[in-house]
């Protein structure tokens, strides 16, 4: 008689199973020790592993079919490969949700970065206002008032002082009064809004670190410099 081997998979073979394992049964119980030398460990051991190694027409095959301690030791080696196996399938699980998870998260992570990365890229509209502030003429300081602009690029819309002449200005924001220390600067011509000298600036303010500032404005023609406190947060 052959062993008769559980086929994995979905064709498997119920009424073989039970036959087999009537037959293990049979010669478990029987204490003999069939004809011929028990084969070595080796051997029951690619056996039990079903390995292609073994051909089924292979003398010992037989013996350790029929023998109660061949079979007792292969039943214990089955039983080893098996839950061997089981463990390795565990673990190749987990290894895949543990990809699946790292996966994710770059890809998340991906997105965060597209995400600030446009956001840095926007460009932020603000309006400072100064039509009623006092400004700081040289070293004169002013606490009337004190603008903040984010630390992002920003498209200023900015209302001259009352009084303030039409024409190019240079606009820096810088760290001092002495425009030391530039962050960003540029030049605009003013449109007349209504009796109010206003104008659009386009400031980078991405690398400057959050504090106190200077925004100032230089008229082309006469070169005076005012500078307002500012905020860069
Ligand atoms: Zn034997």
């Amino acid at each position: 008689m052959r062993l008769t081997w559980r086929r994995s998979g979905r064709g498997e073979d119920r009424f073989e199973t039970w036959l087999a394992q009537q037959h293990q049964k049979r010669v478990l119980e029987s204490g003999v020790t069939a004809p011929g030398p028990c084969p070595d460990e080796e051997f029951l051991r690619d056996l039990a592993r079903k390995t292609n190694r073994i051909s089924l027409t292979d003398p010992r095959v037989d013996h350790a079919a029929s023998c109660s301690k061949c079979m007792n030791r292969l039943l214990a080696l089955r039983e080893e490969v098996h839950s061997r196996r089981h463990k390795l399938v565990l673990a190749y699980a987990a290894a895949t949700c543990l990809v699946v998870v790292l996966a994710f998260m770059s890809i998340n992570r991906g997105k965060v970065r597209e995400r600030s990365s446009e956001a840095n890229m926007a460009v932020v509209s603000e309006t400072l206002n100064l039509w009623d502030a006092g400004t700081l003429r040289g070293q004169q300081p002013s606490a009337l008032q004190s603008v903040s602009l984010p630390a992002r690029l920003v498209r200023v819309k900015i209302i001259l002082p009352r009084f303030s002449a039409p024409g190019r200005y240079e606009v820096a924001v810088t760290r001092d009064q002495a425009g030391n220390d530039v962050q960003a600067h540029g030049t605009v011509t003013t449109t007349d809004n209504g009796g109010r000298e206003e104008f659009s600036i386009d400031l980078d303010l991405r690398k400057a670190k959050a504090g106190p500032y200077f925004l100032s404005t230089t008229h082309e023609q006469d070169q005076a410099s005012y500078y307002y406190p500012l905020q860069i947060k």
